[in-house]
């Protein structure tokens, strides 16, 4: 059996309470008060797919926090009875951090939680950008000030580059959270209005920075700000890479390891695909999870994730670099890739000298 650890993401709810104007989920799954049965839950957990090798459950919406205390906790107890062996945790966007989110993430999660952030294009759902910026930054203070390991995994679209490094640093520097990740930023508002899918059902993703920017942006984060941030303590992940460690990025290589599960019972991959409904799966109460694991479009994608990386050919960099998150393509156009082979090429250069 293969012992690859095995992620869970479960949508409990796709209803949030922010607007992100470039959210992977349609405004109509958004504003719906969907929750996902108990009995859709203790379906999917049941597979064999979960067994005989390590488990990591991520509680995901949506905003998970809008099904309140008594709810959150109830899902945590099924899973709990369920799938003992699971480690469990959650994504929340940190707008509403609530104290029963504190004791559920210290007691549940062993005081670990995500959250996700960008500079721009996000609002309240009053439309209020500056207010957004404020609650966020409160909710994750909240976070590490209450012993809550929570990094934040930054997408770098091209409003904040276009901000320049000096914007950005000074809210990483204002901040209480100690660990910041960096992801590709993709517009998926462009996406979901005019879907493309492979063959296979891989999205055809628009990014909205090119590899270029991103990584000439983080270079130049680096080299300003890289000083500051290690007086403060701060991580940022994509600096402190080491020729050899596992690329840190998000979804990397994750195909074959990654079940999402919608509140409707519908399952795909990668939760960036929650409503991507051509990737779709099946559904647990009408197909059962043994068909959807065995589905050809499950094969199909295992197979295009393989494929994928292709363009990595030769690359010095494949074995600890997998070719960056499956979502996107390896190569722009821009000279980059998504791995971030100028990055690789430094740390190697260093490390030899
Ligand atoms: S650095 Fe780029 S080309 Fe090399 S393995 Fe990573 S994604 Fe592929």
């Amino acid at each position: 059996m293969d012992a690859k650890e095995a992620v869970g993401f479960i949508n409990v709810t796709r209803q949030c309470n922010v607007d992100c104007k470039r959210c992977y989920l349609t405004e109509d799954h958004r504003s719906a008060m969907e929750r996902l049965p108990h009995h859709t839950l203790e379906v999917f957990l049941e597979s064999m797919f979960w067994q005989g090798r390590p488990v990591t459950l991520i509680w995901e919406g949506g905003e998970p926090t809008v099904v309140g205390r008594v709810a959150m906790n109830e899902y945590c107890a099924v899973a709990r009875r369920v799938l003992p062996h699971a480690d469990q945790t959650m994504v929340t966007n940190c707008f509403h951090v609530p104290n029963w989110l504190i004791d559920l993430t210290l007691h549940e999660f062993g005081g670990r939680a995500e959250t996700t952030y960008a500079h721009a294009q996000k609002y309240t759902l009053a439309g209020d950008a500056s207010l957004y910026q404020k609650r966020f930054f409160a909710g994750l203070d909240k976070l590490w000030n209450s012993g809550i390991h929570c990094p934040v995994n930054v997408e770098l679209n091209i409003e904040t580059i276009r901000a320049g490094v000096d914007s950005l640093a000074a809210a990483i520097l204002g901040s209480q959270c100690r660990v910041w990740e960096f992801d590709v930023s993709v517009d998926f508002r462009s996406f979901l209005n005019q879907p493309s899918y492979t063959a296979a059902s891989v999205p055809q993703l628009p990014l909205t920075a090119s590899y270029s920017a991103i990584w000439a942006y983080l270079n130049e984060m680096e080299s300003r700000w890289g000083a500051a941030f290690l007086d403060a303590g701060i991580t940022i992940g994509a600096f402190q890479q080491q020729i050899g460690q596992l690329n840190n990025q998000f979804n990397v290589a994750c195909e074959s390891r990654f079940l999402t599960l919608n509140p409707d019972g519908t399952v795909t991959t990668n939760p960036l695909y929650s409503d991507l409904s051509a990737t779709f799966l099946g559904n647990v109460g009408v197909e059962g999870m043994d068909e959807i694991l065995r589905s050809p479009k499950r094969k199909a994608r295992i197979i295009a994730d393989r494929k994928r990386i292709s363009p990595c050919q030769g690359c010095e960099h494949i074995s600890y670099c997998k070719g960056g998150p499956s979502h996107v393509p390896v190569t722009d156009g821009s000279g980059e890739c998504a791995g971030g082979r100028g990055m690789w090429n430094q740390l190697l250069e260093s490390s030899c000298a």
